[in-house]
């Protein structure tokens, strides 16, 4: 019995269209083809659960195995097998009508990026690699008989009797010239690793040696001796697939380990489980976050029920919370399709929605559980936490429970804590409570003294995501706005009714600002006498915080805006009523008078270490010779 046919689709030359489309991606042949197999097998296991097949399930190994003479790559399993007429129904129809449709839709795609493996192509995408696909099979129903069925990619293909002996499937690939790389051992195994270390049937590749006990010897102790055994390539019951309650603590991390070989343990992890109104299950991991953009490395890994698809889990997983690791499993995410497709579809929103919820559930249920462990870990989750608040509304709401300001003293205090702790003394004659913070504790540590000597309390917010944080924070907290300590002089950080009156008379004042204006010489700078407490510095370089904060989004932006071209501007405050000022005034030598006030401006620049270079060399030279 041979039979010829022809394969009944409208386009021609489907093969060449599609493997320009995938040739970034001709590796996942290999997971089309070894899910197909799995497949095969979980039904044949189903249909003796069922009654439907009563014969032995025997050993249920899928086996990858290649031939570097012939030039073949195989993969045989001891699934249901098909018939002639089965192999004609699902490989020549519907297959290959599915590659139809596929070129179909593509062929007047323009980015050929968006589609390349988002389309599972099944078993058409053997003939990406093969220039010739064979399989070789033996259904599983009683009396049947083998059947071979031969194709070269074109719309021809061969049905004759087959030599199968035991139920199950053969596809022998045909490795085409371009494709020899992949009859090699390494890369086979790299591509298996990849995309089938889950698969929950056991997956054979070659062998390995093992050394295994071999009795006692004369003395009485253990001999060894290497075998060869399988060397199976998947763990077939991952711990997504388990039950929350079945796993300890240890599980969770060596899964952790197995994913991620080289990483430091996760801080925690969420187990994700859900069957209505989607199916989703998976096992998200909290990494510990050395430096801030660090976090792209170790991308979050998406499942079809255990079949690996890809790391790019953008859409599917909230943007803030790519920075976690894990692995999601979803048979209700259309893998098959574009991203714009994706961005739309109503399960990829419910399932976005989930898991931000889940996060966020978690996150309080550790702050609730152990507030102190809680902020030990606060470095690490703070960073998760700002972000998802900022970008997404429905995690602010909820953040705004367990987010956590740390002050430069190291306590931390939730929103609510730290308003009623500052309100007293940090409310302006506005009604508006400042915040005061510190980008870097060392280099404003003169400022934040001066506050702390006021009882002001300064937060750290030393983060690049902070930035983006305090505009958060004062567009939701009400009455409240954030100043950084160094913003100005810290009599009008926060600006009350009564402040101290200026010693110094009108003429006084504008004879002060002259000699300071001579004496730093620089545009940069806008001079002001001020009446402070005597207390204060004498002289104190602030920037103002509007002017401050544009010229850093002006530089994050990277363009030189308006704001970002403009030179940096600060404000000179000459404190009126400190004894030093009087003592500049009342100076005989008009000398004597610049290098006073020339001094006084140098340690204050020193003072938030902005004095560097030939500037510091010469206050150097002159405290010398002042002393
Ligand atoms: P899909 O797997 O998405 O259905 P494929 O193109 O990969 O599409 O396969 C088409 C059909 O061919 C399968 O649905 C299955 O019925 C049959 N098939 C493929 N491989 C095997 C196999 N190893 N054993 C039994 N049947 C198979």
């Amino acid at each position: 019995m041979q039979e010829k046919g022809t394969i009944s689709i409208h386009t021609e030359n489907i093969f060449p269209i599609i493997k320009k489309f995938l040739y970034s991606d001709h590796e996942i042949f290999l997971r089309e083809l070894v899910s197909n197999a799995v497949d095969a097998t979980q039904k044949i296991k189903r249909l003796a659960q069922l009654g439907q097949y009563n014969g032995e399930l025997g050993d249920l190994t899928v086996e990858v195995s290649f031939d570097k003479e012939k030039k073949t790559i195989t993969i045989s399993d001891k699934g249901l097998g098909m018939t002639a007429d089965e192999i004609k129904k699902y490989i020549n129809q519907i297959a290959f009508s599915g590659a139809t449709e596929f070129v179909e839709k593509f062929k007047d795609a323009k980015d050929a990026n968006e589609i390349i493996g988002k389309f599972g192509l099944g078993f058409y995408s053997a003939f990406m690699v093969a220039k010739q696909v064979e399989i070789n099979t033996l259904s599983y129903q009683e009396g049947a008989a083998s059947a071979r069925w031969t194709c070269d990619g074109s719309t021809e293909f061969e049905i004759s009797a087959g030599d199968r002996k035991t139920r199950g499937t053969d596809v022998i690939l045909h490795i085409n010239e371009d494709s020899e790389e992949f009859l090699d051992k390494w890369k086979l195994q790299g591509i298996l690793d990849k995309y089938a270390k889950f698969l929950p049937v056991p997956i054979k590749f070659g062998t390995k040696t093992e050394s295994v006990e071999d009795g006692v010897d004369d003395k009485g102790e253990k001999k060894w001796k290497s075998v060869e055994v399988d060397n199976i390539i998947n763990n077939t019951s991952p711990i997504w697939t388990k039950s929350p309650n079945d796993l300890k603590d240890e599980d969770y991390l060596a899964f952790y380990k197995e994913l991620y070989p080289f990483s430091e343990d996760p801080l925690f992890w969420i187990h994700l489980n859900v069957d209505y109104p989607f199916n989703l299950t998976g096992v998200l991991y909290f990494p510990k976050v050395k430096n801030d953009f660090e976090f792209q490395k170790n991308k979050i890994k998406l499942f079809s029920r255990q079949v690996f698809i890809t790391d790019e889990v953008k859409d599917i997983v909230p943007e803030f919370l790519m920075l976690l690791h894990g692995v999601i499993d979803s048979p209700d995410i259309p893998l098959n399709v574009s991203r714009s497709f994706l961005q739309a579809d109503g399960n990829v929103k419910k399932i976005n929605n989930y898991i931000t919820k889940k996060v966020a559930d978690k996150l309080a249920e550790l702050y609730k559980k152990d507030r102190k462990v809680y902020e030990e870990k606060w470095n690490d989750i703070g960073l998760f936490v700002k972000y998802g608040m900022i970008s997404e509304e429905k995690f602010a709401e909820k953040g705004k429970d367990f987010v956590l300001l740390k002050n430069t003293k190291g306590e931390f205090y939730t929103l609510p804590e730290y308003k009623e702790k500052v309100k007293a003394f940090q409310t302006d004659k506005n009604e508006q409570v400042v915040y005061l913070y510190a980008t870097d504790v060392a280099k404003q540590d003169a400022f934040i003294q001066s506050a702390n000597k006021k009882d002001y309390d300064v937060l750290v917010m030393d983060s690049p995501i902070d930035n983006h944080f305090i505009q958060h924070l004062e567009m939701k907290e009400e009455k409240t706005s954030l100043k950084r300590v160094d913003a100005d002089v810290v009599d009008k950080l926060i600006q009350k009714e009564a402040g101290y009156a200026n010693l110094l008379n009108e003429e006084q004042s504008k004879k002060v600002k002259e000699i300071f204006e001579k004496a730093i010489d620089s545009k940069s700078y806008t001079v002001e006498v001020e009446g402070l407490s005597p207390e204060e510095m004498p002289v104190t370089v602030t920037m103002e915080e509007f002017m401050r904060r544009m010229k850093e989004m002006a530089q994050m932006g990277g363009g030189m805006g308006f704001y970002g071209a403009m030179p940096d501007n600060y404000k000179v405050a000459i404190n009126g009523n400190h004894p030093l000022i009087d003592k500049i005034l009342k100076a005989e030598a008009e000398e004597d008078q610049t290098k006073l006030a020339k001094q006084a401006f140098d340690l204050a620049l020193l003072a938030q270490g902005l004095l560097t270079g030939k500037d510091l060399t010469a206050f150097v030279k002159r405290s010398v010779e002042l002393i």
